[in-house]
């Protein structure tokens, strides 16, 4: 099964997407996720990216669909993945569907977790990363059992750079200029499907099990 995750930033993608990962046995694929991991490691890659994430931009579209093609032809990717925060805009979209159809294959579903304007600073502003595992949590919907700390691995957690109100400000324009467009590309596939991503996120993850069956 492959599917897409569409979404405001911070609307709850990552935070779905690796609960359908574990119950489908699929790979949880965050093109953010690779870049944050580049930037800790101080690659070169992660570099070039670390000056568009910070301005709450896009990494360019060559770059990024670069990445996430060679990871989608690794070995565990052969039943299956679910993307979360690829694809981001129409040229993107494009090529991954050219790649798929090129294997006689395609996305199954795109879910779009809707969640207001409104709801999204604060879901940002609360949102603590663990550096060590990458778990998420909310200082108040999700808390870990030790402030701080997280629950998995015991490592730190923190606030995103890109969290910061001023560049979630950026993102979320960037995402209604170029990634919203994506809802009417799968909508004219027949595959998109909305989720209501402001229930409880137990809630959220049901309506997308009953989706995905
Ligand atoms: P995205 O991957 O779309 O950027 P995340 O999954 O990281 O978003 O979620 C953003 C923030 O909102 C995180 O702090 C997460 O713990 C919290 N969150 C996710 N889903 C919900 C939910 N259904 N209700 C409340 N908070 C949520
Ligand atoms: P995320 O973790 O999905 O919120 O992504 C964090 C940041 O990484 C974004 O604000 C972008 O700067 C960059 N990024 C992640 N995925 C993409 C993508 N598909 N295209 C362009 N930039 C991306």
């Amino acid at each position: 099964m492959k599917i897409v995750m569409l979404g405001a930033p911070g609307a709850g993608k990552g935070t779905q997407a690796k609960m359908i990962a574990e119950k489908y046995g699929i790979p949880h694929i965050s093109t953010g996720d690779i870049f944050r991991a580049n930037i800790k490691n101080g690659t070169e890659l992660g570099m070039e990216a670390k000056k568009y994430m910070d301005q709450g931009q896009l990494v360019p579209d060559e770059l990024t669909v670069r990445i996430l093609l060679d990871r989608v032809a690794k070995e565990d990717c052969r039943a299956g993945y679910v993307l979360d925060g690829f694809p981001r805009t129409i040229p993107q979209a494009q090529v991954l569907d050219e790649a798929l159809t090129k294997l006689g294959d395609q996305i199954d579903f795109a879910i779009d977790v809707k969640v207001p304007d409104e709801n999204i600073i604060r879901r940002m502003s609360g949102r603590r990363s663990c550096g060590g595992c990458g778990a998420t949590y909310h200082i108040e919907h999700i808390p870990p059992k030790k402030e701080g700390i997280c629950d998995t691995c015991g490592g730190e957690l923190t606030l995103r750079d890109d969290d910061k109100p001023e560049t979630v400000k950026s993102r979320l324009d960037v995402y209604h200029k170029q990634t919203q467009p994506l809802i009417d590309f799968y909508s004219a596939k027949n595959i998109l499907r909305t989720v209501d991503g402001t229930m409880d996120m137990k809630d959220v993850f049901a309506a997308i099990t009953a989706i995905l069956g």
